[in-house]
């Protein structure tokens, strides 16, 4: 089977911890490595956005494609839209190029899930779709930027003619039938995967040392896209409330669009008292993150919310416990009391007092951490893709059945119209 995976405001090829490479990007090429490895045969496409060749083979089985789409350099994701029209003409000229199609179209996010359906449409397949985020949630959540009104628009019809749809948790599901209309039999709930081996515990103390971190004092991290949905404000404010100031905390990720927000929670540390305690390490490469996970006694996700939240299942493979927000993936993660703690309120107080119980308690964090290893064992990237593999038949089957049934025919779809662009 020949899949079409589309990513266009980001490839799943550039260094991670940047303002938009994070979770998505880990899925897609993690998810296609393991597709590839099961024999089907996967391009993933995404926008030039330097000078790389158009083609690039990833592994067996597994190309990356660069589609020409707006100017070859990196480009605001909100200026992305104007080029989607283009985006999807190339990949529809790469695909004639090449002589055959694809079986199925697989996009992530919702401006590669509108230049793929245009797509889908036009070689008569099916169009899967994941979102990653959606617009009305994170405008729920009431932080960071408001999500324009297109956006939702856009990802509320992509989600009611979509052939399938994947969701990471069933939180997102309950939200996508609740504000986007999508229906039960259409939607799958697959949670994303870690690789095992990678993530995995190593010795505290050697870590520590590598890191140049203290060994005595305790060592907290934080880890992700730096942006103010993670809420790192909250887990600073928490850390002012401990008794005790002989810890460090970590901060990984964020690249130089970060430097805005690195320099508020900088400031907001100072203010605290805790300038020397919090270390902004800046992004990490992902394969050097178990050194990290493992220097740590606790991982802190005080997000406002988290569709998925790889980097909690990451420091639970690494046998690191999880102090959360109970807010979206996170859920049904991290399990209360046993691999971790899920916090519901997203203030300080009650992430201080969790925090201060793990860190009074070694033989507690041990139970944990034994614990929070074995529950990662259901998230294998193998059995994600195997999952996914089975969401692709049960496309392709309603596929064929709605189009004997003429379904297509009467449907119009303004995204189709690429020479119209989006509205
Ligand atoms: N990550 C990384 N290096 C960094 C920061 C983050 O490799 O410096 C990776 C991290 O390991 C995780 C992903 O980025 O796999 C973040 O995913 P998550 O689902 O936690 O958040 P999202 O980016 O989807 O909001």
């Amino acid at each position: 089977m020949r899949i079409a995976q589309v990513s266009a405001h980001t490839s799943p090829l550039a260094p991670l911890g940047g303002r938009e490479t994070g979770g998505m990007n880990v899925y897609v090429l993690e998810l296609s490595r393991e597709l590839a490895r099961l024999g089907y045969e996967v391009d993933i496409f995404t926008r030039r956005d330097g000078d790389l060749p158009r083609v690039e083979r990833v592994a067996p089985n597994l190309r990356l494609v660069r589609l020409d789409a707006g100017p070859p350099e990196p480009v605001e994701k909100e200026e992305i839209v104007a080029c989607l029209p283009d985006f999807a003409r190339d990949m529809r000229r790469f695909t004639h190029s090449e002589g055959r199609g694809y079986d199925v179209i697989h996009s992530h996010y919702w401006q590669s899930a509108w230049a793929a359906r245009a797509i889908a449409r036009h070689l008569r397949v099916p169009h899967v779709v994941m979102f990653h985020t959606l617009g009305e949630v994170k405008n729920r959540a009431r932080i960071s930027e408001h999500e324009p009104a297109r956006r939702i628009r856009h990802e509320r019809a992509i989600a009611r003619r979509a052939t399938a749809i994947i969701t990471a948790s069933s939180h997102e599901r309950q939200l996508l039938a609740r504000y986007y209309g999508a229906r039960e039999a259409q939607m799958h709930t697959i949670p994303c995967g870690v690789d095992i081996n990678l993530f995995r515990p190593h010795d505290q103390r050697s870590c520590r040392r590598q890191l140049g971190v203290d060994p005595s004092g305790p060592v907290l991290l934080w880890v992700g896209r730096l942006e103010k949905l993670k809420g790192v404000d909250i887990l600073i404010q928490a850390l002012a409330e401990l008794d005790r100031r002989d810890f460090t905390l970590l901060v990984v990720g964020g690249d130089e669009r970060a430097a805005d927000l690195k320099a508020e929670l900088q400031a907001q540390a100072a203010e605290a008292g805790l300038a020397a305690n919090v270390r902004f390490v800046g992004a990490v490469p992902h394969d050097e993150l178990p050194v990290y996970y493992s220097a740590a006694d606790v991982c802190v996700v005080p997000s406002y919310y988290e569709s998925f939240g790889l980097v909690a299942v990451e420091a639970m493979a690494c046998g690191t416990p999880v102090v959360a927000s109970r807010v979206g993936g996170l859920v049904s993660t991290v399990i209360d009391g046993v691999t971790g703690y899920l916090i519901p309120w997203r203030c300080p107080g009650p992430f201080a007092e969790k925090l201060e119980v793990l860190l009074h308690n070694p033989e507690l964090r041990a139970n944990f951490s034994a614990a929070a290893r074995r529950s990662v064992e259901r998230f294998r990237w193998e059995s994600v893709a195997l999952r996914v593999g089975a969401v692709y038949d049960q496309a392709l089957a309603d596929y064929r059945a709605r189009e004997v049934e003429g379904g297509f025919g009467a449907e119009v779809y303004e995204a189709a119209v690429l020479a119209g662009g989006l509205r």
